[in-house]
């Protein structure tokens, strides 16, 4: 229990948790539908070749691989930030926006990344029998329950402006990597701008969490690349 009239930053510290809890399942339920993806093509031929052999399918399991990858980075480096907080202000600055961030964007790509292994699977990925029915059914309830995806929006905008210490945290951390990235620096340029306004705060807010989410797996990506070449 919270002191009276804390209400909500007491269930928030508690929703942190949980939602953390969220972004670490959501990489976990991406890589089983790349796994089942891989698996599939792996083994089924069509059109004389094994299907992960041809370039369109390719395409689409380097596409979910990817995404997979992101997913998994922002949740290791979002468990970093839970373990440093206590003794680390930097680490629990990025943790309270991160965690928001990374809830929203992980919980609206789930579906997205189990229809299109669905698709890989074919027919045979459609149907009871496979697996990937259920995950497709299952894929969009973290993103309703423990904040949905409005609700998770403002709460970043909350944390924007009652802890701009935290926001500036996470910023801080994406300006260090802009620096040396024309790609990232304007992905920051027109994050700021869109906040720039306190009138249209909430009409950006999706768009705002958005970009920040890709730009916070951008610069993951791109710092434990084996030869990351940004243009
Ligand atoms: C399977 C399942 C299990 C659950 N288990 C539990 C549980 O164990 N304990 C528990 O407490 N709850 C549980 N829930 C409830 C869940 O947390 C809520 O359904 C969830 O928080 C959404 O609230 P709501 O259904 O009242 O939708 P609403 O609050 O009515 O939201 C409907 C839509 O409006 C949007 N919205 C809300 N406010 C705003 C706003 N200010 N601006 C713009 N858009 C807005 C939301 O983002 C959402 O898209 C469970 C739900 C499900 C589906």
């Amino acid at each position: 229990m919270g002191d009276e009239g804390r209400g909500i930053p007491t269930i928030i510290e508690m929703a942190h948790l949980t939602r953390f809890d969220i972004v670490v399942a959501n990489a976990g339920f991406m890589r089983a539908l790349l796994n089942e993806a891989i698996h599939h093509t792996d083994h089924r031929d069509a059109f004389g070749l094994r299907l992960a052999r041809q370039p369109l399918m390719q395409n689409v399991l380097a596409d979910l691989a990817i995404e997979t990858e992101a997913a998994m980075l922002v949740a290791f480096r979002l468990a970093r930030a839970f373990d440093r907080r206590a003794s680390d202000p930097t680490e629990a600055g990025i943790a309270r926006p991160l965690t928001p961030i990374a809830k929203y964007w992980s919980c609206k790509r789930v579906p997205a990344v189990a229809v299109e292994a669905m698709k890989c699977l074919g027919g045979a990925g459609y149907v009871e029998e496979s697996p990937l029915a259920r995950f497709y059914r299952e894929a969009p309830l973290n993103s309703i329950w423990e904040g949905s995806g409005n609700v998770i929006c403002l709460d970043v905008l909350r944390t924007m402006q009652r802890e701009p210490d935290a926001f500036a945290a996470l910023m801080t951390m994406l300006d260090a990597r802009a620096n040396a990235d024309p790609r990232l620096s304007q992905t920051l340029r027109v994050i700021r701008d869109l906040l720039a306004d306190p009138g249209t705060l909430e009409w950006h807010a999706r768009v705002v969490v958005e970009r920040l989410a890709c730009a916070v797996q951008y610069a993951l990506l791109s710092e434990h690349a084996a030869n990351p070449t940004p243009q």
